[in-house]
């Protein structure tokens, strides 16, 4: 199997770690500053079961200026041509408007999105299922895992539920 994968989230939220724990090498830029990335970079995934290319997007937010219309724009087409979305949160950050306004994009396309929290060294257990309760309000995702990008905590169900989609 092959296929397209992308992975969207606010920054901070452990994106480059993720890609970095799953693709096992620094490949990802990791940084603190958002829009670090302004274009596609695609990273290849390869294993027995096949291969996932990620592809990096800009971030999804309202756009503020022309470079902005343009990531924007980018973010928005990935989405409907890649085979999987991965959306990155992490359980201490609350929904807000950003995680409502990602939301309505998603709606408008037919990919499959997963649902991945991060960093779930850092929070109970509870604290992680109440998010999830959460989540589900805002969007019918297709599925839910708890990760540690950090500790390489659930990172190799990722992988497996990316296959599913491809
Ligand atoms: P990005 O902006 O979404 O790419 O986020 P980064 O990958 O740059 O991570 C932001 C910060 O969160 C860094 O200090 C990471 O070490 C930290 N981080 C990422 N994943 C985890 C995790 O699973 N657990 C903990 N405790 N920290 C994490
Ligand atoms: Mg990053």
């Amino acid at each position: 199997k092959s296929g397209f994968a992308t992975l969207i989230g606010r920054p901070n939220v452990g994106k480059s770690t993720l890609m970095n724990q799953l693709i096992g090498q620094k490949i990802a830029i990791t940084s603190n500053k958002p829009q670090t990335t302004r274009n596609r970079i695609q990273t290849v995934y390869s294993c027995d079961a096949g291969q996932i290319v990620f592809v990096d997007t800009p971030g999804i937010h309202k756009a503020k200026n022309k470079l902005g219309e343009y990531m924007v724009n980018v973010a928005e087409r990935t989405l409907s041509e890649v085979d999987v979305i991965l959306w990155l949160v992490e359980p201490t950050t609350f929904i807000g408007a950003g995680e409502r306004h990602i939301a309505e994009q998603l709606k408008k396309t037919t990919t499959p999105v997963i649902l991945v929290i991060n960093k779930i060294d850092t929070v109970k257990r509870e604290d992680i299922l109440r998010f999830i309760d959460e989540y589900r309000k805002i969007y019918d995702f297709a599925e839910i895992i708890p990760v540690s990008a950090l500790k390489g905590m659930n990172t190799d169900d990722v992988i497996d539920s990316i296959f599913k989609y491809l």
